[in-house]
């Protein structure tokens, strides 16, 4: 694990992990799960024990509701539907130009 630290300023910091190699990680004791799996896995390492997790009380949390380590239903169609709606939202001018200039920097 130490292999994933380097020194920034005189100080041990987390390497990107964009840039570590296949190799790497293969050779570290991660699970290397993705996804819902490392939601769950964060969530049973917050709350320690799985009877724990289900009644966490903490809604704030962006994990929350995908602790359970499954999609819940109706969640993907509520998305979709927010999604919609905040793209048919009008945007005030300073955005638009914000957004247009995102918008040249992912045409490259
Ligand atoms: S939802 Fe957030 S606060 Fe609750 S167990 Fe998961 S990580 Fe912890």
């Amino acid at each position: 694990m130490t292999g994933f630290l380097e020194r920034e300023h005189g100080n041990l910091v987390g390497r990107d992990p964009r840039e570590i190699t296949t190799g790497e990680w293969l050779a570290s004791d991660l699970p290397l799960d993705v996804g819902l799996r490392a939601i769950r896995a964060k969530c049973l390492d917050c709350a320690v024990t799985a009877r724990a997790v289900r009644p966490c009380v903490l809604t704030t949390c962006p994990l929350w509701p995908l602790r359970m380590g499954t999609k819940p239903k109706g969640f993907r169609e509520a998305r979709a539907q927010r999604d919609a709606a905040r793209e048919r939202q009008p945007q005030p001018p300073h955005l638009r130009k914000a957004q247009a200039g995102q918008e040249k920097e992912t045409d490259r």
